[in-house]
């Protein structure tokens, strides 16, 4: 019986392997649904969980420690030219650090996809690994890279019934080259599921770094930042489960504070944080009561509360009794007179979860403009060197609950434009360009996502814009946001939604990935998001000057900077930007995203869960089937196979791969092109008016011909 290892080392890409299965299932002269899930099942049964589909590299989580990430596996794709190398995640990463040595592409991105707990976040740092282990491996940046990951990893993953280590935020990591050294990375990051601080579905977690804090901080420390047991928080305890045996990343405190460390985070503001946790853990557990009127109380009598509010008071380094006035009264100016109205119990509940919330959203932003600071290193004189780029994406995959929230609204929004760029990139533009090149091709059908992208960010009648328009009308309410939603889209007048009849709260909409219905309770509040101007003013006078700085109050003694571009924005250009809705700012964030991705030269990953329990040696045919379906991957191999995935101008071509003719014409670059191919004797390439176009396997032939000269 070979190992894994032993496999890996003696498969063929190019040929069918003695057991009857696959490396590039692309290759298969005949292929249905159920051979590609077969040969699936097959290398999966031996672990054997990368399979190439063309150029596009399919995972299936093996869910359990495999031995295909040794030194040896690392070493065989290393500078690899040779082309029939299996697949791998390392063959993408061998590939496209090759792109950027050989200067064939100066922008590429990496966009890694599939649903929660099918192993995207798991590729990506296998991914990141491998290239600072070809870059060198040693160099301090290239440490500091690789430990952002743990990092934001503890901040902002937590256990989700789909994934133990689920990711409640989305990522793109841009490294940036220069000669094959890395020079510098910038982390982008996706709206971070913050509701998750205050509450979480039945079987879920907070995010892991609350759970590191009692699991690993010595009691010395716990007792300075005034901690109890994790059983002692409703914080920790809002899923109704008591069960909190740590389940996550498999990282420690230990290796966060080392990071911390490695990133530049000073002492102080390690202190300041872990402060800044504790007070949020406490404040969830301040309870309010009533007075006769049915307002919340100001004057606690109970000792645990008033102990509560001390402890938060000296955490947060503010006052105790102006903490109690902003969560039980609101001061509004009118007509130059101040006029205070006292809370009621539901205002009060949601005053102290709104400030737990953004407290622990602006600390996650800080981190990461912290973590950016310290690996944006300018490099010198830019202007005289070509810099190249990698971006790696990795979202939080679709979801799809019992209850779905505007939290997996807007996860599934970014699935959705995932999809339509994998879309627009494997067979639309395919398609385009073949008939405006007068390329001669089979016409390909494909589920095309379009139409729903454009329920959701039409303007003004998209489903963001709806809800933009209902968060700043003072009397609309959830309901009757649903109702607008039914009105302009329900009864067949859109394809992509449909009326929940007995339900006043829900909606449902048709993704690529399978109809979700969304319960709409909460999403005005969510999206407007806002903090009270008095816990803002608060905040922004703390004696602590990291909350300080993440209320934008004024610094103090300097220790606690952030020169970062984004954290250098004005107060007032802050201001602005923060009256954008939750919404309006994601939407433009993800345009953002999808211009960036339009502009690099895609390597597309896609990883497939084998089965629900999170299990291994366990291969779910119909969940499965269900992913390749929705995922487009049969219409996939076919276009991949029967297209043409590469495509030069001819110019660049003749630059390339000129030297292999021995013709020295002057004639026109078609008929140039038209010689040197001609003269390589590969077969089934075509000549647009512009573009020379092969197939995907084509370079590697050339690659293989380029050597032999
Ligand atoms: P989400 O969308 O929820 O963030 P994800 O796609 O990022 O999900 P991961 O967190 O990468 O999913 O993977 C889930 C779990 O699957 C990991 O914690 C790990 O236990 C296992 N896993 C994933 N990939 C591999 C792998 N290549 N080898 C071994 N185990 C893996
Ligand atoms: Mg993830």
């Amino acid at each position: 019986m070979l190992t894994q290892e032993q496999q890996l080392l003696v498969s063929d890409k190019d040929t069918l392997s003695k057991d009857g299965h696959y490396d590039d299932l692309a290759k298969l002269s005949f292929l249905t649904e159920d051979i590609l899930l077969e040969q699936l099942k097959q290398r999966y049964e031996k672990d054997l969980i990368y399979t190439y589909l063309g150029d596009i590299l399919v995972a299936v989580n093996p869910f359990h420690e495999t031995s295909l990430y040794t030194t040896k596996i690392r070493d065989l794709y290393r500078y690899s030219t040779d082309i029939h190398k299996p697949p791998h995640v390392y063959a993408l990463v061998d590939l496209v650090y090759r792109n950027v040595c050989h200067g064939i592409y100066n922008q590429q991105c990496c966009v890694i996809s599939g649903e929660s707990g099918s192993g995207k976040t798991e590729s990506t740092k296998l991914f990141l690994k491998q290239l600072m282990y070809l870059c060198g491996g040693s160099s301090q940046l290239e440490q500091q890279i690789l430990q952002a990951t743990p990092l934001l990893e503890s901040f902002g993953n937590a256990q989700t019934v789909m994934n133990n280590n689920s990711s409640r935020f989305g990522k793109y990591i841009a490294l940036k080259f220069v000669n094959g050294k890395v020079i510098g990375a910038q982390i982008s990051d996706y709206l971070l599921e913050k509701s998750r601080v205050v509450t979480q579905s039945p079987g879920e977690r907070n995010f892991h770094i609350f759970c590191y804090l009692f699991d690993y901080l010595p009691s010395e420390v716990k007792n300075m930042l005034c901690l109890h047991t994790k059983y002692d928080y409703r914080y920790l305890l809002t899923s109704s489960s008591t069960d909190l045996q740590h389940t996550g990343a498999g990282n420690s405190l230990d290796e966060v504070v080392n990071a911390m460390g490695l990133l530049n985070f000073t002492d102080k503001e390690q202190h300041s944080m872990f402060r800044i946790l504790s007070g949020i853990l406490t404040i969830g557990n301040l309870e309010f009561s009533t007075d006769d009127e049915g307002f919340t109380r100001q004057n606690f009598d109970e000792e645990k509360t008033k102990n509560n509010l001390v402890i938060i008071a000296n955490m947060f380094g503010v006052n105790s009794d102006l903490i109690m006035e902003c969560l039980t009264t609101i001061t509004t100016l009118t007509r130059n007179e101040r006029v205070t109205r006292k809370f009621s119990l539901q205002s009060s509940q949601d005053a102290r979860d709104a400030l737990s919330k953004h407290l622990y959203a602006r600390l996650f932003s800080w981190l990461i403009g912290k973590i950016n600071e310290t690996l944006n290193n300018p490099y010198p004189s830019q202007e005289f060197y070509q810099i190249a780029e990698i971006g790696l994406l990795d979202i939080y995959g679709f979801e799809h609950f019992e209850l779905n929230s505007f939290e997996q609204l807007c996860i599934n929004l970014a699935n959705e434009q995932i999809q339509y760029f994998f879309n627009q990139h494997i067979f639309r533009m395919e398609m385009t360009e073949y008939e405006s090149e007068g390329i001669v091709a089979e016409t390909l059908s494909f589920t095309d996502n379009h139409s729903l992208l454009e329920l959701f960010m039409a303007k003004p009648l998209g489903i963001l814009s709806l809800l933009d328009d209902e968060s700043r009308l003072p009397k609309a309410t959830d309901q009757t946001f649903v109702e607008k939603l039914n009105y302009h889209f329900g009864t067949n007048k859109h394809e992509c939604y449909s009326i929940n009849r007995n339900n006043k709260y829900s909606f449902t909409v048709h993704h690529y990935a399978g109809k979700v219905s969304y319960c709409a309770l909460g999403f005005l509040e969510k999206n407007r998001d806002t903090l009270s101007d008095s816990v803002v003013d608060m905040l922004k006078n703390s004696q602590d000057d990291l909350i300080r700085l993440l209320f934008h109050g004024n610094p103090s003694d300097g220790t606690i900077h952030l020169n970062n571009r984004l954290q250098h924005r004005t107060a007032a250009e802050k201001d602005a930007r923060n009256r954008l809705t939750v919404g309006a700012q994601y939407r433009n964030s993800l345009q953002v995203l999808m211009d960036r991705m339009c502009a690099s030269h895609p390597v597309f990953m896609r990883c497939l869960k084998p089965n629900q329990q999170k299990q291994a040696h366990l291969f779910d045919a119909t969940f499965v089937r269900a992913q390749l379906r929705y995922c487009g991957m049969l219409e996939t191999t076919r276009i991949r196979k029967e297209g043409y995935s590469v495509r030069l101008t001819f110019e660049e071509f003749i630059r390339k791969y000129g030297f292999l003719s021995r013709l020295r014409s002057s004639d026109s670059p078609l008929n140039t092109c038209r010689h040197i191919l001609e003269e390589t004797k590969l077969s089934e390439w075509q000549l647009g008016k512009t573009k020379v176009f092969l197939k995907y396997y084509h370079p590697e032939q050339l690659e293989k011909l380029m050597n032999k000269y």
